[in-house]
């Protein structure tokens, strides 16, 4: 018998990958977690039936939310990541030998446990001495912080259950608050392409540019994730990705990317006529 992931997208649109087996399936204090094995995608991680990483395109996702601030400021030292429990952001981040700090800020222990099983290419270097691993709301840790951090990358679930908090205005203050006074600010910011995705894109771009001076929006096609047509937020204090991207000191890092390049990193900031207008029109 097949067995087949589907995943909905909207009410009108399913996504669907043919799956070999289910590797695991738990029920956490805060969310449902799958693990799939499949032909096309390698293995993948769901919560709550959305999809989170696959082994095949995870790198898109982790090179873009990492390697675009860290080569707009390539002097950043200590990161604060918030959710991100399958490891991939802080494998990324760790890569760069001038980071000395990574707090990483996890709501579920569970997702961790799991993805150290059977995602351990995401999860390898959540043991890196310089990653300090936190089991608790986001929202509740970055209230206590001030002046502390280079960089926040929030890489969180959608805008309801766990990672609601994420999206609101008190959490995006409080993230200005923890930031030094040249920080950076960067989120997963949904698609533009479906209404229920766009809105809550354009709910978080209008509430962080109340507090940023600089705010921009990138993008990036992810294949597993609704449409495949994904945006990132990029807030600063002082730097603009575009303008200030210190081309030649990150290339000389020798850091090798499947995804990101300095040219990319220019283009990815180039939009659509219809998402600089969804970002204009909120
Ligand atoms: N790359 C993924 C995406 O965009 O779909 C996100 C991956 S990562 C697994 C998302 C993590 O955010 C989850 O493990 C979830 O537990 C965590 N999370 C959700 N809400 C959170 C909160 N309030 N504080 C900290 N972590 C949270």
């Amino acid at each position: 018998m097949e067995l087949w992931y589907t995943e909905q997208h909207t009410q009108n649109v399913r996504f669907t990958i043919k799956v070999d087996e289910q590797l695991y399936n738990g029920q956490s204090e805060y969310q449902r977690i799958d693990v799939f094995k499949s032909k096309e995608f390698g293995t993948f991680l769901t919560l709550d039936g959305l999809m989170m990483v696959t082994e095949k395109d995870e790198f898109i996702y982790h090179d873009m939310i990492v390697h675009v601030p860290m080569a707009t400021n390539p002097g950043i030292k200590n990161v604060m990541v918030i959710g991100a429990g399958d490891g991939g952001t802080v494998r990324e981040l760790t890569r760069y030998n001038g980071i000395e700090n990574i707090d990483m800020v996890e709501i579920d222990k569970m997702v961790v446990d799991v993805c150290r099983e059977y995602l351990p290419q995401t999860a390898s270097k959540l043991d890196d001495p310089r990653v300090h691993l936190y089991f608790e709301d986001g929202l509740r840790f970055v209230r206590s912080k001030e002046n502390t951090y280079d960089l926040v990358i929030v890489d969180s679930t959608d805008p309801f259950g766990p990672g609601e908090g994420l999206f609101t205005r008190e959490f995006y203050g409080n993230c200005f608050k923890a930031l030094k006074e040249d920080g950076i600010l960067v989120n997963q910011h949904e698609s533009p392409y479906y209404d229920e995705y766009a809105q809550a894109m354009q709910r978080a771009h209008k509430r962080i540019q109340e507090y940023f001076p600089i705010c921009k929006v990138y993008q990036a096609h992810i294949p597993t994730y609704p449409s495949g047509h994904w945006l990132f937020g990029f807030a600063s204090k002082k730097y603009d990705p575009v303008t200030d991207i210190k081309e030649e000191s990150w290339n000389r890092l020798g850091i090798k990317t499947k995804y990101y390049n300095t040219d990319i990193h220019k283009g990815s900031f180039a939009l659509p006529t219809y998402v600089k207008d969804l970002l204009t029109d909120t």
